[in-house]
């Protein structure tokens, strides 16, 4: 079972890191995994390597030819298919998908009880779920049913939004929408709100750290690991 996100431009690889390290500040005992595209630079790339326990390449263009030529006439699917694409990643038996500008606030690791597919309401269209998390079964047979899906029937705001109801905690910060942390501050300074003002400084404080655990462990203390709730694996 693995956490994954995706980043298909270098902006989008900041985020990622930020998911990947406010994970492992909150003690994931899962594996953390992140898709990438080929136009992603060496640099971020090796960044993510760094973070990530696995970085994978996908290339939705490299696809069958009649996905290829579909896309061709729908470009604004190009980002949705390849999100679509963690049903591909088989190796892991259950995901959990984060957005790249999303930020964990705890360990979320009990995502992985919930089955496919769970997720929050969209704030702004409340009968459809938001795509920023969500659990998720890889599975080739509901790739291709996804990819079916969306080449017929597309997509009326671009994202991969589906039509789910459930419940959602404040235990993930997600900032959707054109404007993100990494954004310049003058795109910032439109309004945000005192509230996304901090989630943002708190993002950044992410960005700049280091990977460092919140306690380091010495073998004169053994009891220092139960004493912290740390689970023994
Ligand atoms: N994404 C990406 N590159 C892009 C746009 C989106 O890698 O140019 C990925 C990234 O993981 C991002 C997700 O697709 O978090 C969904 O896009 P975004 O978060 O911008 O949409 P919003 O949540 O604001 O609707
Ligand atoms: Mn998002």
């Amino acid at each position: 079972m693995a956490f994954v996100t995706l980043a298909t431009t270098d902006s989008y690889c900041m985020g990622a890191t930020v998911v990947a390290r406010s994970l492992r500040r909150h003690g994931t005992t899962r594996g953390i995994v992140v898709m990438v595209t080929p136009n992603v630079s060496q640099q971020s790339r090796l960044a993510l390597e760094s973070v990530f326990d696995e970085v994978i390449m996908v290339d939705v263009m490299d696809s069958e030819d009649r996905l290829h030529l579909a896309l061709l006439g729908r470009p604004e699917l190009g980002i949705t298919f390849t999100k679509i694409h963690c049903w591909t990643l088989t190796q892991y038996s259950k995901c959990v998908f984060l957005d790249a500008d999303t930020l964990v606030l705890c360990n979320v690791d009990e995502l992985f009880e919930r089955d496919e597919l769970s997720a929050a309401p969209d704030p702004g269209w409340p009968d459809c779920f938001n795509s920023g998390v969500f659990v998720l079964r890889p599975s080739l047979h509901t790739h291709t049913g996804l990819m079916d899906h969306a080449l017929q029937h597309g997509s009326f705001d671009g994202n991969a939004r589906l039509h789910y109801v459930s419940q959602g905690r404040l235990e993930i910060v997600h900032f959707l929408g054109p404007v993100k942390p990494w954004s310049s501050s003058s795109q910032r300074d439109d309004g945000s709100s005192h509230a996304t003002e901090q989630f943002a400084t708190l993002w950044w404080k992410e960005y700049l750290s280091h990977t460092t655990p919140l306690v380091c462990y010495s073998p004169s203390s053994p009891g220092q690991r139960a004493a912290d709730g740390e689970s023994e694996q």
